[in-house]
């Protein structure tokens, strides 16, 4: 059920039933030229989708902006940082809280959303309630490793192809990440926004765009490209994402109150 289809009357039903929410979150932001800005929340848009085809689980409206400072230098690209997440996801939950919420689920379709989304799970659990991070590309790599993938590369255009295979744009697909060691061949790309030396990965934070004029970067998935997504692969990923998220919220959502 959507919570933004229900009158409250609706909703004061379900309370009655469960004190258990969904809310995906996502972010708008660049994956590169055959994807579109929308990618980490139109995935969460489709497993939600799917998701309640099996389950009596009420899912809120999704938060279609996150966390993305590090892709603001290509346009379209809009990060609300951080704090603003966690701002606007904490305003969110306390509002359902109120209403008797007590456990959240949150279908997350971005990592650098993840502090924002920790940090609201520390702030509930304060209050009495529970929070779950479903981390659905990570998750997905767990359930099958030849899922697993990286920012844009093929586990998440195979997940766009389930959504819409119109929304890829083909001429990019052969394009590489055209990676630069933008600071310098004595300290090489490494992962995102690391630089390898010695062997040892250590972060320096700075725009994506300084690294790629594309933007998709896979780092530690190396052999996930993007030519090698197929819609049938992202609709069984997607899928099993639904039966997972089913599965895993009966056994959340049946802790006890604290
Ligand atoms: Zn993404």
């Amino acid at each position: 059920m959507f919570l933004a289809r229900m009158n409250y009357l609706q909703v004061e039903e379900y309370l009655k039933t469960s004190d258990a929410i969904v809310i995906p979150v996502g972010s708008l932001e660049n994956h590169g030229l055959h994807m579109p800005l929308g990618t980490d929340f139109l995935i969460p848009d489709e497993i939600a989708r799917l998701l309640d085809e099996r389950s009596p689980l009420l899912i809120a409206p999704t938060i279609n902006y996150g966390a993305t400072d590090d892709l603001t230098g290509f346009a379209g690209t809009v990060s609300i940082g951080t704090e603003g997440l966690i701002a606007l996801l904490r305003a969110v939950c306390d509002q359902l809280y109120q209403y008797g919420f007590r456990h959240f689920l949150i279908l997350n379709g971005h990592g650098g959303n993840t502090a924002a989304i920790q940090a609201v799970g520390s702030h509930l659990y304060r209050k009495g309630a529970y929070l779950a991070i479903l981390n659905w590309w990570l998750m997905a790599g767990q359930l099958n490793p030849e899922w697993a993938g990286g920012h844009g590369g093929g586990e998440e255009t195979a997940a766009v192809m389930a959504v819409d295979p119109t929304l890829i744009k083909t001429e990019y697909l052969h394009m590489g990440e055209n990676i630069r060691n933008d600071l310098g061949d004595d300290l090489p790309y490494g992962a995102w926004t690391n630089v390898l030396y010695k062997g040892v990965s250590v972060t320096v934070p700075r725009q994506v765009r300084d690294i790629t004029d594309n933007g998709w970067l896979v780092h530690s998935f190396k052999g996930d490209v993007p030519t090698r997504a197929t819609a049938e692969w992202g609709r069984e990923m997607l899928s099993a994402m639904a039966d997972y998220i089913a599965d895993f919220a009966a056994h959340f959502t049946a802790l006890p109150k604290r």
